[in-house]
């Protein structure tokens, strides 16, 4: 196309210019012929006229001489004469007229020559007249004067004819000159014409060409535009959500990641309300563990799984307002008539519901980022999963299966914690040590798992009794420890025998019979600030614990009994 518009412009210019310098040229070529052939006409007419008149003055002449010889009238002679003068100039005039021209030139010098004598002939005669008369004359009418007159207007004759053939060659000549011109504005104005209309056209066209050229530029433009912010904003939320992964891996607790999360998408769904679920498997139930922004549709608090779609397909369910979806009963449509968007992301792991997310606006503009959205949800869904298994773990690593109390290794590594607490605020710390009395001989009258069956219900038993930051322990087979963080002696021993009481008072049924009641020795032992470590307190009361079984069992034991009977 461009190439076709510069050919054109580079030829088609060019072309049309020179086709008006042609017709230009042309026409005053014609004028040009035009007014030579005007003058070579007005010029014949004037070798015409002056060849006549030549041959007129000749013949005035000769009727002149004729009528001095007939009548002697000296008038004749006078206008002989006048005739004789006026033919000089006449045929000067008649050979200048025809100079350019050889032909005619020459037949004008052979008119002069035969004028001339012709001229000669009747002077001669007029002098013999005037000197014999009539007589003297009579010789002179011999045939050869007569030739000469005759020939003057042969000779004259001739050159009328060619200058008339002239006359009507010329005349050709101009018809032809003006059939050019004709032809030339006929033809050449509107080639001309036709020519730069052409290239006006495609000029017109190019510009549209280009002004279209311009706008899809523009509009690509502006397209590249776009895609390049969104882009960018897409590389902002994905490195945003990288981050997010990053930090929800370092998280402790659920809580921290909910928080995080939520954190998240209020940054990158701004006008949105969103509320997380987090399912209780116990209890069987979703409930709101956070919320963020403004919520166009409400949602309730707690809710059974099955009543979000979300949670019920393990997919993204989404609620247009002119959408024909079914809306989960969870959720509160605003008053009638208003526009709400809403979406419930479910939170899934392993095939396990952990939760879900819900979110509602007014415009489904934050329905675009739903892909974001879940990816955040999956990242969420697998570090609630990865902390609750975390979690699990730890408590398998610290609890005693059969009785669901801490075990050995969690009382050394916490009491040498609490011991370093107690020292630190100055606080008061003390520690039991329970054992069942004659217990091999219970095991042998009702079985080993009858065995279990005491000991698993001494389990509750004794986190019943304790406060919550006391520990209780299974320090080994049926022997359990109790650390009682900011109690003394007095108040440690107080509790061994209200829980002393209590295991006496332990009823167990197993296999349908109701086992026998058991008693426990207890060795108490408290915190001696700047001196003790776990092991010399773990020791001393199992000295006292040791002192409760030499003395006689069911019987509380202390450090300070100890010294009172050493004493
Ligand atoms: P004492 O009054 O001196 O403590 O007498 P005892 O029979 O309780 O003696 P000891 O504490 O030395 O014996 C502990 C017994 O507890 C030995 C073992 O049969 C029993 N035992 C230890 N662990 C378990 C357990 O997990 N299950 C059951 N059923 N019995 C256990
Ligand atoms: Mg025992
Ligand atoms: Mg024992």
């Amino acid at each position: 196309m461009a190439f076709r518009f510069r050919l054109a412009s580079g030829l088609g210019l060019p072309a049309a210019a020179l086709i008006f310098a042609a017709v230009g040229v042309g026409v005053l070529l014609g004028a040009h012929r035009f007014i030579d052939a005007s003058n070579a006409v007005s010029h014949s007419g004037e070798v015409l006229a002056s060849a006549g008149a030549v041959e007129a003055r000749l013949r005035d002449a000769e009727a002149a001489h004729r009528g001095y010889l007939l009548g002697d009238a000296v008038e004749y002679l006078a206008q002989y004469q006048s005739s004789r003068e006026q033919l000089g100039p006449l045929l000067a005039n008649l050979a200048h007229l025809v100079e350019d021209n050889p032909g005619q030139a020459e037949r004008a010098r052979e008119i002069e020559t035969l004028a001339r004598r012709r001229l000669e002939q009747m002077d001669r005669v007029q002098a013999d007249y005037a000197a014999g008369g009539i007589a003297a004359v009579k010789d002179h009418h011999d045939p050869a004067n007569r030739r000469t007159s005759s020939a003057v207007g042969e000779q004259v004759r001739l050159l009328v004819e060619e200058e008339r053939r002239l006359l009507e060659q010329r005349g050709l000549a101009s018809r032809a000159s003006a059939d050019m011109l004709r032809a030339l504005a006929v033809l050449g104005i509107p080639l001309g014409i036709a020519v730069v209309a052409w290239v006006y056209w495609l000029l017109l066209r190019e510009i549209r060409r280009r002004g279209d050229a311009e706008r899809i530029g523009t509009e690509a433009n502006a397209r590249l535009r776009d895609s390049v912010a969104r882009l960018e904003r897409h590389s902002a939320d994905l490195s945003e959500l990288n981050r997010f992964g990053g930090l929800l891996q370092n998280c402790m607790r659920p809580e921290e990641a909910v928080a995080l999360t939520s954190q998240l998408l209020s940054r990158l769904l701004p006008g949105t309300g969103g509320t997380l679920y987090r399912v209780n498997p116990a209890q069987g139930y979703a409930e709101e563990v956070t919320h963020w922004g403004e919520h166009t549709a409400a949602s309730v608090a707690i809710l059974p799984p099955e009543n979000c779609w979300a949670l019920r397909r393990g997919q993204v369910h989404v609620l247009r307002s002119h959408g024909e979806t079914l809306r989960c009963s969870h959720v509160q449509p605003p008053a009638i008539d208003a526009e709400y968007n809403s979406a419930c992301i479910p939170l899934l792991a392993q095939g396990a519901q952990q939760g879900f997310i819900y979110l509602s606006a007014p415009t489904p503009d934050f329905l675009s980022e739903m892909e974001l959205v879940q990816a955040a949800a999956e990242q969420l869904s697998m570090a609630l999963h990865n902390l609750s298994l975390q979690e699990r773990l730890r408590l398998q690593s610290i609890r005693d299966p059969l009785t669901g109390l801490f075990n050995r290794r969690y009382l050394e590594e916490s009491l040498a914690r609490e011991l370093a607490r107690s020292e630190r605020r100055g606080l008061p710390l003390s520690l039991m040590m329970l054992d069942l009395d004659h217990f091999k001989l219970f095991n042998d009258l009702h079985g080993h798992p009858g065995g279990d069956a005491l000991l698993a219900a001494l389990g509750p038993l004794l986190r019943q009794r304790t406060r919550g930051e006391d520990i209780a322990c299974r320090y080994g087979g049926e022997e359990f420890t109790l650390i009682l963080p900011e109690a003394n002696l007095e108040q440690a021993t107080r509790r061994a025998g209200e829980l002393a009481e209590a295991v006496r008072a332990l009823r167990v049924e197993y296999l349908g019979t109701l086992l026998p009641a058991v008693t426990c020795s207890i060795g108490v032992a408290t915190y001696h600030h700047g001196e003790d470590t776990a092991e010399t307190l773990l020791q001393r009361a199992d000295k006292a614990l040791y002192r409760a079984k030499r003395g006689g069992r069911d019987r509380i034991e202390t450090e300070a009994t100890a010294a009172i009977r050493a004493a």
